[in-house]
């Protein structure tokens, strides 16, 4: 036995029941008209029409009919999961693979361990990517007065820019932003690094409350005048925890970097600009979910599947790269 051995990871039907106990956990919900706990009827022993392949052909797993608009749908429709011709169990196994991966997982692997397609490994890890990308910026941080660290750092290189050796212009910038309180962490992307941009975000996700914690740089020490203290240590001069205040330090943000950067230089090399975000997307859904606050591979993976409801890929397919 092992954790790969459970049913919904080999059994077609086995994975739309495990689906759907985590997206319908709350009750049916009808995609098309809406209705939440209607008359939901199952469609068991529907076949999809005959084709040269399957002349008799395929049993239509987890149909439903919904008893309100009469219209029928299954537990994929709506999700990022909808359009993609893999079976379900196989994208369990793909969530899974991606969700209990430290540094994360090549498409190339992810292909070889599946059993399937490059370009089609490619797309369906980009899709669960999405559905680890929390739109929740409800809570700010450092609420009720906890201490917030703020980052940057800068890696890889940005295209047409190959040639650029010195400073940081050619780089992607990453800003992260860690609560103590919480232990999880919110990630975004730069182009430069300007009050213009790093303003809004640190303002936009950090609660006035809240001790700011960030290094020594000018850019920060602006912004730390919006917050009710604002901690700083001098890392050109080696300094990394303060001598009186011992609270006051970034090593917690600057863990969660090398986390980052180590998984991006490993794994996801060539990583294009347009994608970077999910590839952030990803690495902040693993800090967040991680074993110190609680949560193993398995739940790590719920956390997944439930993320993928209501998410699906809107802008037009992208290029496929490493
Ligand atoms: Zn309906």
């Amino acid at each position: 036995m092992s954790v790969l051995s459970s049913p919904y990871f080999h059994d077609e039907a086995k994975a739309f029941e495990h689906l759907e106990s985590i997206v319908w956990a709350g009750g049916v919900v009808c995609p098309h008209c809406g209705v939440v706990g209607g008359r939901v009827y199952d469609l068991s022993g529907v076949r999809s029409k005959p084709s040269k392949k399957n002349p008799e052909g395929v049993v239509r797993h987890g149909l439903k009919k919904c008893g309100e608009c009469r219209k029928q749908f299954t537990v994929k429709v709506g999700t990022v999961f909808e359009h993609a011709r893999m079976p379900l169990h196989k994208m369990l196994q793909a969530v899974h693979l991606i969700a209990s991966s430290k540094k994360g997982i090549s498409a190339h692997q992810l292909a070889r361990v599946l059993e399937v397609q490059y370009k089609t490994a490619w797309f369906l890890a980009h899709r669960i990517r999405e559905a680890m990308r929390s739109g929740d910026l409800a809570t700010p941080f450092g609420n009720g007065g906890g201490a917030v660290e703020v980052d940057e750092t800068y890696f890889g290189v940005k295209s047409g820019r190959r040639g650029a050796k010195a400073g940081t212009a050619h780089k992607f910038g990453v800003l992260a932003l860690v609560d103590r309180d919480s232990g999880t962490m919110r990630s975004f992307t730069f182009d430069k690094f300007r009050a213009e941009q790093i303003h809004p975000i640190v303002l936009n996700n950090i609660a006035r409350e809240a001790r700011l914690m960030t290094d020594e740089a000018k850019m920060y020490k602006k912004i730390g005048r919006d917050f009710a203290e604002h901690g700083t240590t001098l890392h050109g001069a080696r300094q990394y925890v303060d001598y009186q205040d011992r609270t006051i330090h970034t090593n917690t943000v600057e863990g969660a970097f090398s986390i980052f950067k180590r998984g991006m230089k490993g794994v996801y090399q060539h990583c294009g600009e347009q994608h970077l975000h999910r590839y952030l997307a990803e690495f902040e859904f693993r800090y967040n979910t991680r074993e110190a606050n609680g949560i193993d591979d398995r739940g790590r993976a719920i956390e997944a599947v439930r993320g993928i409801v209501g998410k699906r890929l809107t802008y037009a397919r992208p290029h496929v790269e490493g």
